[in-house]
């Protein structure tokens, strides 16, 4: 007898194709795979390679680290075998598999990692790149890799799977056939918002889910629920929002009250907890309808079943490269007309459906047909640094499915020619090339080093580079009583230098309480973000050691004491000193140091949780931060203060040619000799070329990708 697992596998639509697939693959080295979400790509396909193809060490990516390990898990289920055994996982920190494992579920990232040292990824003989439409920037940059491997390895077999059906874009760069998986598409009835428009939407689109969510379960049909919201803290706010109104709902009121007796809520955003919640994919009691509240996430990456209802809020946080900061922010922006449709389709995949759509038709109009690729539209610093240490010299002309922005290409080297990683003619320097071995930023790479080198506090630095390595740590009570008490907790840790210190107190405090998980709680920090943190604090430390970078502590007290602060902060500029903002005396406005430089005026604000906001504003001159979050404004997330004599010295690698400060900058340059020191070869590589500026990539190339781009644009 067939057990259920084994018929609910039989039961997917890309289970009659089975043999042809394997015949496919077989036959063809490289393959497009398009198939609706929740057809089996993922789970499925992988498994009858491993049954069909002898010999076949596959690696699958994704690019969520969260789906990377559901979906392991999921398969290691149906499989029968034990997590790490047949089937693994690999993420940034974390790997589960052994020699036994014979499929891998990688983090796009994860697997670019993996080629610096083997470029042709011999260790696997299957690659499986998933979530394509995606077009992730690693997924981008993996795309023109193995179209280089599969020229080397003629064994190699690379299957590239999608869920839409634009999908001439892989099948012109890879030359490659598609094979379509036929979907079982049922109808979906749409429903607009009669005339609201985007601009109104942003600042409303929660509560509007919560009434629509309400409106669905007093008016609709039994039938599961999916919320698409934009991110964990808009998902709590409307899980709580839901359970109120639930609470006093009369149920005399709701049409279906014979059919549709209860309701539960469930998140579902990039932690892990939410998704190893069996519940999530398993059938609610009769009468019980389930809502679930999802990020990006359910839109390809995951399929809850039972999906009856959709209700879109029309927006999506998204990375954007911002061109003032020249930084990476999350920002909330309306989705693509593919999305959007995407997401509709998650309502009638087991039988007819309906979409709630909080927009009106207009603003769908409106909507770019599609989603602008990653690579586009990121700081390219990371990538860059990666292709230059794998030998790619001349990162614009690399084999890439979409060219970046040259304009990109040519701020990230610069940035990284501030960070001491290139030399003025754009190579790897020796930093650079100790940088790239750290699996963290170069921004934070930087720090590292620098904590070693040069200021003697690495230890205290490998912490807080763990700590801004995970999701937020902190816990943000829902009601008002929790979050006084959290906030009276909290105070304990706090130093009046800013977020840093703080963090660092706090990881201290977790550290002498045995690792307690009980001390989390009581002090309202997330377990397991502080325990993946203190994991990769390890790691950090023997990357350290691999280089023979010296770990240094500084105190062993629990509390940072006032004068231990200056080497932290001194490291933590010498990564992020193009992060300086000057605060408006009077205001509460700050001005990004190098923009102002550069004659523009950018205004950042400090985010409502950091430490900063709590001390006397008046107080605070020059500060330096971590990233950037726009929620309705450009808030700086995790800031310290700084003196301005900090970073002044590293300002003099900033190009000043053009500027009329020219002259307070010769000053600089006259101090930056002093600081020489001719016996250490890190530094020396750093300092050498301080005041000169990065030699353009050979201008005319420059051009010609540049007008390549803009064709292609054009042509758009
Ligand atoms: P695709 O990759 O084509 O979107 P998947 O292979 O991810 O499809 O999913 C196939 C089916 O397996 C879906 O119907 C989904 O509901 C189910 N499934 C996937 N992951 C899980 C899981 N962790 N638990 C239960 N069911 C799952
Ligand atoms: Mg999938």
């Amino acid at each position: 007898m067939k057990n259920k697992m084994q018929e609910q596998r039989e039961s997917l639509p890309i289970f009659p194709f089975k043999q042809d697939l394997i015949a496919a693959i077989r036959e063809y080295q490289i393959l497009v795979v398009v198939g609706d979400t929740g057809s089996g790509k993922t789970t499925q396909l992988p498994q009858y390679i491993l049954e069909g193809i002898p010999n076949a060490i596959v690696a699958v990516t994704q690019p969520r680290r969260i789906a990377a390990i559901s979906a392991a898990y999921r398969v290691a289920e149906e499989t029968g075998t034990k997590i790490g055994d047949l089937v693994g996982y690999s993420i940034r920190f974390e790997k589960v598999a052994s020699k036994n494992t014979k499929l891998q579920f990688l983090t796009d990232g994860t697997l670019l990692r993996t080629c610096t040292t083997d470029p042709l990824i011999s260790q696997f003989n299957c690659i499986m790149l998933d979530e394509s439409h995606e077009r992730s920037l690693d997924t981008d940059v993996l795309f023109g890799l193995l179209k280089r491997a599969c020229k080397q390895r003629p064994e190699l077999k690379v299957i590239i799977m999608s869920a839409t059906l634009d999908i001439e874009k892989f099948q012109d760069f890879f030359d490659a056939p598609v094979f379509s998986v036929p979907g079982r598409m049922f109808e979906v009835d749409v429903l607009w918002q009669k005339t609201i428009k985007f601009q109104t939407l942003k600042t409303t689109f929660v509560q509007r889910c919560v009434e629509t969510v309400m409106h669905i379960h007093k008016t609709e049909e039994p039938g599961d629920v999916l919320v698409f919201l934009t991110g964990q803290q808009e998902i709590e706010r409307c899980a709580k929002n839901i359970l109120d109104l639930h609470k006093e709902l009369n149920y005399n009121l709701v049409r279906h009250r014979d059919s549709v007796k209860d309701m539960v809520v469930y998140p579902i955003y990039s932690s892990l907890e939410t998704l190893q919640q069996k519940a999530i994919f398993e059938k609610t009691p009769k009468g019980v309808r389930k809502i679930v509240l999802a990020t990006n996430i359910a839109q390809t990456s995951v399929t809850v079943p039972g999906i009856r209802y959709v209700v879109d809020c029309g927006f999506v946080k998204q990375k954007m490269y911002d061109h003032k900061t020249h930084m990476d922010a999350l920002l909330v922006v309306p989705i693509s007309q593919a999305a959007a449709t995407q997401r509709a389709g998650r309502a009638g995949r087991t039988e007819n459906g309906k979409v709630y759509r909080l927009y009106c038709k207009e603003a769908f109009q409106e909507m770019s047909p599609t989603t602008v690729p990653e690579i586009q539209r990121s700081s390219l610093l990371g990538t860059i640094l990666y292709l230059l240490k794998i030998g790619i010299k001349d990162v614009l002309n690399f084999d890439f499915i979409d060219a970046p922005d040259p304009e990109l290409v040519q701020t990230g080297l610069k940035q990284l020619f501030y960070l001491g990683a290139v030399d003025k003619e754009n190579r790897l320097t020796h930093l650079g090339k100790i940088m790239s071995d750290f699996p963290v930023s170069p921004f934070l790479s930087r720090c590292l080093i620098s904590s070693s080198q040069d200021f003697q506090c690495s230890d205290e630095m490998c912490t807080i580079v763990a700590l801004l390595s995970v999701e937020d740590f902190y816990i943000q009570p829902r009601s008002e009583k929790d979050q006084a008490l959290a906030e009276e907790k909290r105070q304990e840790f706090y130093d009046s230098s800013g977020d840093h210190v703080t963090f660092l107190n706090i990881y201290n405090a977790w550290r002498d309480s045995g690792y307690s998980q009980d001390w989390c709680r009581d002090n309202f920090f997330h377990y397991r973000a502080l325990n993946v943190a203190k994991n990769i604090r390890s790691q950090l430390l023997s990357a350290m050691k691999q280089h023979k970078l010296e770990i240094y502590s500084l105190t062993h007290k629990q509390k940072i004491p006032p004068s231990c602060r200056q080497p932290i902060l001194k490291s933590l500029c010498s990564g992020f000193y193009m992060n300086t903002v000057k605060k408006q005396k009077g205001k509460t406005v700050f001005y990004p140091y190098i923009a102002s430089l550069e004659g523009q005026s950018t205004l950042l604000f400090l985010s409502p949780q950091s430490s900063l906001t709590k001390i006397d504003q008046d107080r605070l001159d020059w500060v330096i931060f971590n990233d950037v979050q726009f929620v309705t404004r450009p808030n700086m997330r995790i800031t310290s203060r700084i003196d301005f004599e900090m970073v002044k010295v590293l300002f003099g690698r900033v190009d000043i040619k053009h500027h009329k400060m020219e002259e307070e900058f010769q000053t600089i340059r006259e101090v930056i000799d002093p600081m020489h020191n001719e016996e250490h070869g890190l530094r020396n590589e750093v300092h050498s070329n301080q005041v000169e500026r990065p030699v353009d990539l050979v201008e005319l190339k420059r051009k010609s990708a540049r007008e390549r781009f803009l064709e292609r644009k054009k042509q758009k």
